[in-house]
């Protein structure tokens, strides 16, 4: 077998182009989403994040405003700003982009983040939200892995999935996801005894390692949907690098019914989705109808 790819690039500007006739539809009923990013230092990988989640947010119509703070911010005026945010009505999402500086309680920073404008979902009450079935805003990867899953297999009802990684960014969501659409589900980890045995089980993979090529193909049931959503650098050709997956792409192509690459697959759909959330949040602020098949 020959697995489909699935063309994570293709989907985001898909995803995009609807977002973009959404928040035109919102503008005409005289308000426009609004995005704040918060950058605090200059890790070179987060400032080229925020610079992309600008670009793309200006795109689709919304308006971005970006918040660059120094290093040595301290926390207290880290937490002022995202006071000002909450209240500000023009603001319908809020992300502070991880990693924080050391000095900086993460935890704190995000509890701080109006659980209606918190656009990475990664406030505890969306958590909760999420984990009891409510509305919820959602994290962006797993929600872009779900549209994806969606999309490739219609209904997840009774399928066996198995999440590999557990992190509260991907793994925890991303299961409680794949439980609201009634799949039957397995949450593996670095502690997981025969991996390969449980994953062989799977009509769906999501693997959320951050180890590069770790599945091997025969870790795939014949016809699986294997999402892929581990970045990892790995040695390419004449010493340079080269982006891979957690899985093993060329094994797991050869025997899965679809899955995505990397790059160019769930990478993509991240600030897709975070768009998706913020026009999300928008019309739930507004009480306008929430366009269908953006929010879990
Ligand atoms: P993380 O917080 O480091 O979590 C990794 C998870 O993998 C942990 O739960 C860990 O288990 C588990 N794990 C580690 N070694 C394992 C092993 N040998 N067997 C089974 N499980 C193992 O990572 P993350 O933030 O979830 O990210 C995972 C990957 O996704 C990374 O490559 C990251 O770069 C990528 N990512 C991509 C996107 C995107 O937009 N495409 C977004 C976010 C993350 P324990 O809990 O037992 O330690």
């Amino acid at each position: 077998m020959t697995a489909t790819i699935i063309d994570g690039k293709a989907f985001a500007a898909r995803l995009r182009g609807r977002i973009a006739e959404e928040v035109a539809r919102v503008k005409a009923a005289g308000v426009t989403p609004g995005l704040a990013v918060v950058l605090v230092g200059d890790d070179p990988a987060s400032a080229v994040y925020v610079r992309n989640k600008g670009r793309q947010t200006a795109e689709v119509g919304m308006e971005s405003f970006e918040h660059r703070l120094p290093d040595d911010t301290a926390e207290a005026d880290l937490l002022e700003l995202i006071a000002r945010l909450n209240t500000d009505p023009k603001v319908h999402g809020i992300l502070c982009q991880l990693p924080l500086p050391a000095h900086i309680q993460t935890d704190r920073v995000l509890a701080a983040i109006d659980v209606a404008k918190d656009v990475d979902g990664f406030h505890v009450s969306n958590v909760g939200l999420l984990s009891t079935g409510q509305k919820a805003l959602v994290p962006c990867t797993p929600l872009g892995c779900l549209m994806m899953l969606r999309a490739q297999l219609g209904s997840l009802a009774g399928l066996e999935a198995v999440v590999i990684g557990r992190s509260n960014i991907v793994g925890k969501p991303m299961a409680q996801l794949l439980l609201g659409d009634s799949a039957t589900v397995t949450v593996a980890h670095s502690r997981t005894r025969d991996l390969g045995e449980v994953v062989r089980r799977a009509d769906i993979v999501v693997a959320a390692v951050g180890r590069p090529r770790m599945v091997p193909g025969d870790w795939i049931k014949p016809g699986a949907t294997v999402i892929d959503v581990g970045i990892n650098r790995a040695a390419g050709e004449a010493g340079a690098t080269r982006l891979v997956g957690d899985c093993d792409f060329e094994s797991c192509a050869a025997v899965a019914g679809a899955i995505t690459p990397v790059p160019g697959g769930v990478g993509p759909m991240t600030i897709a989705c975070l768009l998706a959330n913020t026009l999300t949040a928008c019309c739930r602020a507004h009480g306008l109808a929430e366009p269908d098949g953006l929010a879990a």
